[in-house]
């Protein structure tokens, strides 16, 4: 009931205001605050028993709507998935939900057996063709964390059954677990270089050694970081391309003979993004580059040089800072700070991950209280955005993650027009285009609800809140101007209601 007072009371603000201005519209006005007071009797016999014209019944079906680049991404794991061995197949329980959903990609931890064994996420990797088939590392059921080469090509299989895309998480930029051994380009000081049959390399395939690893005889390093000084893989070595992605038997060739659809690449700051370039030119396929850099020029650099979308990190960090660290909106109207507001095409959006989120920083995450701000930027703008597991499975978010999903899929289409941006405020119009009357998003992080004039593309017409946080119902006069509202700390999406 509170709401409703306090949305009935802005409306008469409206009215006065209004009135000063355009005696004629007061009639209209009124009629559209008869209707504010009637939908909040209507909720409250709502509450008490269940009567009363529900918010979804006023929507249009948006399923009637279909745009070109529908479908996201989920991150189907979080750091340390338990339980160890069974993370496949808890996956595979949770894909006709996502698929109904809308996600039409997964994006699978690292495939292959890393250094710690069971307990590996897949960051350390040692053999990339043990997928959870050869007993090694103490892994005495021969799985990986996540479970058994069968189950994994099983959720494969149930994901395409499903429409969904499986993309693998590349690790290449180093190696762990290998066996010691003396290296000739170190002053023979012994490195963890060896990785063969007996050392940490039980699929037998692409054994490595001390020239494949830097320095070598061919340089010392490469001009990108040396993560994992001692076993930093040498991208210029032949050999290294040959088995990574180069033959017929390669590590690509391998995970796509498993179903595999497309590729994460890991920490691509450690190597050159000419090798991205040429493992998607050998086996294609969609892919995304983790450049862990919130500067979105040197994401776009490393676009262009790679031809690979990245995870836009800068609008990561952009939300990060207006939401929690600045609790200041106006960055987000500022032109091409994100790598979407550059190339749309190229922006893997996100909001968490599972560095992120265990992340003690605050700065490098986005917190709970603003999640849901964060998911309704992502899943309105341009940007192909990806959902993180722990966000979409967490049952305060999912409903609401669920209903932006398929606003996303639907009506975020159209040119994107900025209509206000400031320290409490932000509001972003997509145009639509055709049949399909595109959307208001109404951002407001101050304590207090909010209201701004804006000139729509709909006139004569009610606008309602798909985003179920306003149950105020609004009108457009014959231009398409409209006064919309935005709850304290909260968000709106307007569009219109159904005839
Ligand atoms: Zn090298
Ligand atoms: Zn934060």
């Amino acid at each position: 009931m509170r709401g409703c007072s306090i949305a009935a009371s802005q409306f008469w603000l409206i009215i006065m205001k209004k009135n000063m201005k355009h005696t004629i519209r007061t009639s209209l006005l009124i009629g559209a605050c008869v209707m504010v007071l009637t939908s909040c009797a209507e909720d409250d016999d709502t509450s008490s028993n269940g009567g009363g014209v529900a918010q979804e019944d006023l929507k249009l079906d948006l399923t009637q709507f279909t745009k070109a680049d529908a479908g996201v991404m989920m991150q189907a794991f979080y750091w340390d998935v338990e339980p160890k061995g069974g993370w496949y197949d808890e996956v595979s329980t949770k894909i006709e939900d996502w698929s109904a959903s809308g996600i039409n990609r997964i994006w699978l931890a690292a495939p292959g057996k890393g250094a710690s064994g069971e307990s590996s996420m897949g960051y350390d990797p040692m053999d990339y063709f043990d997928v959870g088939e050869f007993s090694q590392r103490g892994a005495e059921n021969k799985e990986t964390r996540f479970g058994s080469r069968e189950e994994l090509e099983s959720l494969i299989r149930k994901s395409h059954d499903n429409t969904i895309e499986v993309i693998a998480d590349i690790v290449m930029g180093h190696n762990s677990g290998g066996g010691l051994q003396a290296n000739p380009f170190r002053g023979d000081a012994e490195v963890y270089s060896l990785f063969n049959e007996e050392n940490g390399n039980a699929s037998g395939k692409f054994n490595r050694t001390n020239e494949h690893f830097h320095p070598n005889d061919i340089h010392n390093n490469d001009e990108q970081d040396l993560f994992f000084a001692e076993t930093d893989l040498c991208h210029d070595q032949q050999y290294v391309q040959d088995w990574l992605w180069g033959r017929d038997d390669s590590v690509a060739e391998f995970y796509k003979s498993l179903g595999f659809d497309g590729w994460r690449f890991d920490y691509v700051k450690s190597f050159a993004p000419k090798w991205v370039k040429a493992w998607n030119d050998k086996v294609g396929g969609f892919s995304v580059g983790e450049n862990f850099d919130g500067n979105q020029d040197v994401l776009k650099d490393w676009v262009d040089a790679s031809g690979s979308p990245a995870f836009d990190f800068a609008c990561f960090y952009r939300l990060e800072e207006s939401l929690d660290r600045n609790q200041d909106l106006t960055a987000l109207g500022e032109e091409g700070n994100m790598l979407r507001k550059i190339y749309p095409d190229k922006a893997v959006t996100f909001t968490a991950n599972h560095d992120t989120e265990k992340d003690e920083d605050a700065n490098n995450r986005i917190s709970y209280a603003n999640k849901l701000l964060a998911y309704a930027y992502m899943l309105t703008h341009d940007g192909y955005p990806t959902i993180f597991y722990l966000d979409y499975e967490n049952e305060s978010f999912k409903g609401q993650i669920k209903n932006l999903i398929q606003i996303y899929n639907t009506i975020a289409t159209g040119d994107i027009e900025i209509i206000e941006a400031n320290k409490d405020e932000y509001i972003m119009k997509r145009n639509g285009s055709g049949n399909n009357p595109g959307l208001i998003l109404y951002m407001n992080i101050s304590k207090n609800a909010k209201q701004h004039e804006v000139s729509t593309n709909w006139s004569n017409k009610t606008l309602i809140d798909y985003a179920n946080n306003s149950k105020v119902r609004l009108t457009t006069d014959a231009n398409g101007n409209t006064t919309i509202v935005a709850p304290a700390g909260s968000f709106a999406i307007w569009s219109i209601a159904k005839e």
